[in-house]
């Protein structure tokens, strides 16, 4: 049995076992440090996310309530002019006063375009500021709906792009004038600049991207600011986007999706002007929202990533040294044990080997045999050829013992000088006896290595066999004794054999 096959089942494994679990610690732990980071900056970003959308829809709630304080101020307004145009005693009074009626609600804001009384048939018959003799606004859908149908209150016009000189965009508050018949008798009009929500709107800080969205329940846009078209995109129809039929849908809500004007992802936080058929929108770019979100989270994950990695790859590099030192450990402690010349097991290694196979003999009862193998007139081969072949045919001796011990459990070992032993466990004296006639046999059979020049003959050798069973009166040391003993007995007799100790 080969000597430094014996030693690795005596190095515990120990440095390369910490290093193994040390790597795949260090993953896991990497793996958990990234997951939870991942968790945390998803957590921030749907954070980010919540504060968008209500701040949004706080915006969207507070444009809406000034746009409908402005223009629910107008329809008051206009209410008490309905009712004093039906009255029969206004009627009466000069057309100067009804005039100043007007006028001073049209003065009332730059935004106002013009407060107009049409008769019946469309004409104008009153207006706050000059207009067109014979001026007719019978085609427009503030006269036409109330022609139409009683009951309607105060309507709210679609957008047009200019009325009666104004070139402003407007839209028209208008009320229908019942005759003391409760005929159609004509309308009053307020007409609005819609520079009034740019004006609302301009007011907001806004971030590039973003925007905010004025629209009517048919889907046309009022105001857009920043616009498009660079006009407040007034006018535009956008009834066929889903966007704007979502908007119109409810009362209230929020969406993300891509604008159909400009194809930016924007998160839409969109409500209803009370008790009016229009619509705001707060649209802020999600690409802008998300920006300081993904700054920190690119720095933060960057940070992470290099740390965990850098964690690993020491971890790595820390096992790849513990190897090493283990394999170094290993070959140290299997050189000392090992017979530098010859590579059996050394002295020591022999001694303590016999040591534990003695107390396991002792504990089993099982034979345990020990050889003692002396190489015959050594001194004569060195004197002869030289302290350099007399090494190589010890190489060689050594060589044929191995070869020739074949279990697992067997020992051989370099005694010292020109001596060998090997331990047999679990052997009879016969089995011993075997074993020493086969080394014996088999060195005369060998021819030496051509390697040495000139070739001496293989020496013949003596062995000594000494087999015990232990028991509590003998000593390991009787065993050597007695094996030792058998060397020299063999000596004694002639040399070239094998002597059975008694
Ligand atoms: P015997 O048959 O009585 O055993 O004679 P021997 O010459 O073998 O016995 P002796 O004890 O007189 O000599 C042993 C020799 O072995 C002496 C020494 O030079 C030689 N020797 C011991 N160790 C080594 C070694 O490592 N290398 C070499 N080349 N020779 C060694
Ligand atoms: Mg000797
Ligand atoms: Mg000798």
């Amino acid at each position: 049995m080969d000597g430094a096959v014996r030693m690795r089942s005596i190095t515990p494994p120990s440095s390369e076992a910490v290093g193994r679990h040390l790597a795949l610690g260090s993953v896991v732990a990497a793996a958990a440090v990234l997951l939870v980071i991942a968790a945390v900056l998803w957590q921030s970003r749907s954070d980010a996310w919540d504060r968008a959308n209500l701040a949004g829809a706080n915006l969207a709630q507070a444009l809406s309530e000034q746009i409908g304080r402005f223009l629910q101020g107008y329809a008051n307004g206009l209410e008490l002019l309905s009712l004093q145009f039906e009255d029969p005693a206004f009627s009466a009074t000069s057309s100067e006063a009804r005039h100043r009626l007007l006028t001073t609600l049209g003065s009332s804001s730059e935004f106002v375009s013009a407060v107009l009384a049409l008769d019946a048939q469309g004409n104008v018959i009153l207006s706050s500021r000059p207009v067109p003799a014979g001026a007719n606004l019978a085609d427009h859908d503030f006269f036409t709906v109330h022609a139409a149908h009683a009951g309607l209150g105060t309507h709210i016009s679609q957008p047009f792009p200019a009325l009666l000189g104004d070139e402003a965009w407007g839209i028209a508050l208008s009320r229908r004038l019942n005759d003391r018949e409760g005929q159609f008798a004509g309308v009053v009009v307020v007409a609005l600049r819609l520079d009034f929500a740019r004006a609302l709107m301009r007011r907001l800080k806004l971030e590039p991207d973003d925007a905010v969205i004025f629209l009517n329940d048919r889907g046309i846009l009022l105001m857009r600011d920043p616009s498009i078209d660079g006009n407040g995109d007034t006018g535009r129809d956008m009834s066929g986007t889903s966007n704007a039929q979502a908007f119109i849908a409810a009362q209230a809500g929020s969406l993300s999706a891509p604008s159909q004007m400009d194809g930016v992802v924007r998160l839409f936080s969109f409500t209803h002007v009370d008790r009016m058929p229009l619509v705001i929108a707060v649209a802020a770019s999600v690409n802008g929202l998300l920006a300081p979100w993904r700054q920190r989270a690119a720095v933060i994950g960057a940070v992470a990533l290099a740390i965990s990695l850098a964690l690993v790859a020491l971890a790595f590099l820390l096992r790849r040294e513990l190897r090493r030192r283990s394999r170094a450990e290993g070959e140290l402690a299997l050189l000392a044990v090992t017979d530098g010349l010859t590579g059996l097991a050394n002295r020591r290694r022999f001694d303590q080997v016999l040591a534990r196979e003695w107390e396991r003999a002792g504990r089993t009862g099982a034979p345990l045999s020990l050889l003692m193998i002396d190489v015959d007139h050594f001194k004569r081969l060195n004197d002869r050829y030289g302290h350099a072949t007399g090494d190589i045919m010890l190489q060689f001796i050594a060589g044929v013992i191995r070869q020739c011990a074949l279990r697992p459990g067997d020992l051989c070992a370099r005694y010292g000088g020109e001596e060998f032993a090997v331990v047999l466990p679990d052997t009879d004296a016969d089995g011993a006896t075997f074993m020493a006639e086969r080394i014996r046999s088999w060195l005369g059979r060998s021819v030496p290595p051509q390697t040495i020049v000139p070739r001496p003959p293989v020496p013949t050798v003596c062995i000594g066999i000494a087999t015990r069973r232990a028991d509590h009166h003998r000593e390991v040391a009787d065993l050597l004794a007695a094996a030792d003993a058998a060397v020299y007995a063999a000596k004694d007799a002639g040399r070239n054999c094998v002597v059975l100790a008694s």
